[in-house]
């Protein structure tokens, strides 16, 4: 499995590419920015990006699709409660300090117990709301590996003070879903380091009893 993890943007969203050394097939998951970036680690890895996942609708994660999607012509794919937070993304621009991307068109919502794939390489897409409504986490069992958008980070949690965000839903789908995984699966975060389900459940503080 090929998996480069690049953070993106002035917030470094931790954008991921992931392909199949046989048939070089590939995703990408949350194209927040630096396209070209993005582009240079396609074109040395030889693959074709079959998909363009977003788990959920913040610009950081969001921003760079429309480029990623004309410069390779794969669909762009986001959970639906998400829609109404892509209307907003030149509000979201001005929060952050970013210019606003544009509109982003949505190809095809996924949402709990889809599969995205890339050639034999196979996720479940898990609904997680809570960061926000529509914030979807990618779990590839084979590899046991978590993409888990900003649901879960190493020592904390995704903010849940912006539109559509719930703290209650977000420790809800943590402990429903998310810690349902074995305690090895590695997860990349949105932000950030690395960390597995094992080392969230042990210490991260706001999931403990
Ligand atoms: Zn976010």
């Amino acid at each position: 499995m090929i998996h480069e993890i690049l953070p993106v943007g002035p917030l470094q969203c931790n954008c991921s590419i992931i392909g199949d050394e046989g048939t070089r097939q590939a995703m990408v998951i949350d194209p927040g920015d630096d396209i070209e970036d993005i582009l240079a680690l396609i074109q040395k890895h030889g693959v074709k990006v079959q998909q363009i996942v977003i788990t959920h609708a913040h610009i950081d994660h969001v921003g760079g699709a429309m480029k990623l999607r004309a410069a390779t012509g794969a669909p762009i794919l986001l959970n639906q409660n998400d829609y109404a937070l892509l209307k907003m993304l030149d509000m979201q621009a001005a929060w952050v300090g970013m210019a606003s991307p544009g509109k982003v068109e949505i190809d095809q919502s996924v949402g709990q117990a889809d599969k995205v794939a890339a050639g034999p390489l196979t996720a479940d897409v898990i609904h997680t709301p809570g960061h926000t409504e529509g914030s979807i986490s990618l779990y590839f069992p084979a590899e046991k590996k978590l993409i888990a958008g900003d649901t879960l980070f190493a020592g904390s949690i995704g903010r849940t003070d912006l539109p559509g965000g719930s703290f209650d839903k977000i420790i809800r789908s943590i402990h429903e879903k998310v810690l349902a995984l074995p305690d090895e699966t590695v997860v990349v975060p949105g932000h950030g380091p690395l960390t597995t389900i094992g080392e969230e459940r042990e210490s991260n503080p706001f999931l403990q009893k």
